[in-house]
């Protein structure tokens, strides 16, 4: 594997075959790695980045205290026979009064951006910026960060950006937490209060099974599930393009949670 540290030097490569493309924040867990080894497998070339990028942090002590276990996650990278390991520095990948992207307003407004002001921005920016560096043909993206995912869908679409999105199953723990570079920051307690996020959009999909379509309902019992948290900061039910809808629509539905568990904010979802 052959690490490259800038974009200058990504682009002396000249790759010219297919390319699969994973962009991470690093500290790899399973999830990640299940992630790259679709872009190893699927593609002639697979890159990693590993960038926890200041720009989409909304809060200072939340990068700050973001896990970056570089030399581990790149002995995971080399496991996974990935090809090229791009990690580049703030100051390579950032310019002086730059052009900026706006999130879409309708999508960028919600859940996650309501809560993380200018987070989907700073998402954008680096996610174009990775994208016209690698030029990856398949770009692999989980359906973990499901808002994410559809942003950036929709700028790939929209601003006609020449690469397939690949979207890739949420994947848990054992116990149903979802996987996360956060859940290392858990303490043991916080950890199984933290299976509360993972209950409650469980059992939504329990009651859906069970016939219950009234998203009043759900969104009141995954509020009730997740009473133990610190302080929640959405449960909510939506169709899978993030319009409001007030009766659940099995298979075009997703229940999306965001809390905070102590100091680490967490977040979980559900297609239903
Ligand atoms: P991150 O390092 O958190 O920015 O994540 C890098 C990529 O891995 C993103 O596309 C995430 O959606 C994806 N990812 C992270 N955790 C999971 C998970 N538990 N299941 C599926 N994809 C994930």
């Amino acid at each position: 594997m052959k690490i490259i540290t800038t974009a200058r030097d990504f682009r002396d490569l000249k790759l010219s075959t297919p390319i699969g493309f994973v962009p991470t924040m690093g500290a790899l867990h399973a999830a990640h790695l299940s992630l790259i080894g679709r872009a190893v497998s699927e593609n002639a070339v697979s890159v990693v980045s590993i960038f926890v990028n200041p720009t989409q942090f909304n809060d200072q002590r939340d990068f700050d205290v973001y896990p970056r276990p570089l030399e581990a996650d790149l002995r995971k990278c080399e496991d996974a026979k990935v090809d090229f390991a791009f990690v580049p520095i703030a100051d390579d990948l950032y310019f002086d009064d730059e052009v900026l992207l706006a999130t879409p307003e309708m999508l960028g407004s919600i859940l996650e951006g309501a809560c993380r002001p200018g987070h989907f921005d700073g998402v954008l920016r680096v996610v174009l910026k990775l994208i016209n560096i690698v030029s990856p043909t398949k770009m692999y993206l989980g359906q973990k960060d499901a808002q994410q995912l559809a942003i950036i869908s929709k700028m790939v679409n929209d601003l006609f950006v020449n690469v397939e999105i690949v979207p890739c199953e949420l994947i848990r723990e054992s116990d149903g937490l979802a996987m996360s570079s956060r859940n290392a920051l858990l303490s043991t307690d916080e950890r199984v209060t933290a299976l509360s996020l993972s209950k409650a959009v469980r059992y939504v999909e329990e009651l859906c099974k069970h016939g219950e379509r009234d998203v009043a309902v759900l969104q009141a019992a995954m509020i009730d599930a997740m009473m133990n948290v610190t302080k929640i900061e959405y449960a909510e039910i939506r169709r899978r393009d993030f319009s409001v809808t007030n009766v659940l629509d099995p298979g075009n539905s997703i229940a999306l949670v965001a809390a905070f568990v102590g100091k680490t904010r967490l977040i979980d979802n559900m297609l239903l």
